[in-house]
């Protein structure tokens, strides 16, 4: 499950595409979450919760991250099944209003530079 949150941070755009349980994975291409991953620049991840089944789990986390000149944070309560591997197949998603960075705001990737001064996040962004 964290393993597919550094996947996005990382852009291994395959890893994700391939924990996909096979009943969503057509509807997530790898194009659509390529371009998704490569918009944003990953803050953090926090994990409230994990429950674990015999074959279903249950993951809920909180993630922010910097899309444009926007603090964007989501979280989600993430249902994971068991086929030889964890495969991620849905989730209840809860998102917040993003809220806009000031360009003499402190940048949130915690690079200590003024957001406009800024280019470590928009590096990793593009890479
Ligand atoms: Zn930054």
């Amino acid at each position: 499950m964290r393993s597919r949150y550094s996947a996005y941070c990382h852009h291994d755009i395959n890893y994700i595409h391939q924990t996909y349980h096979v009943s969503t994975r057509a509807d997530n291409a790898v194009t659509a979450l390529s371009q998704f991953a490569k918009s944003c620049h990953f803050v953090s991840l926090n994990v409230n919760s994990v429950e674990e089944h015999a074959d279903e789990g249950y993951v809920h986390f909180c993630v922010s991250y910097i899309q444009h000149n926007l603090l964007c944070q989501f979280s989600e309560r993430s249902r994971f099944v068991y086929q030889n591997g964890w495969y991620y197949i849905d989730g209840v998603l809860q998102d917040a209003s993003p809220v806009k960075i000031g360009r003499n705001d402190l940048c949130p990737c915690g690079s200590n530079k003024k957001f406009k001064l800024c280019t470590e996040h928009k590096l990793s962004a593009n890479a």
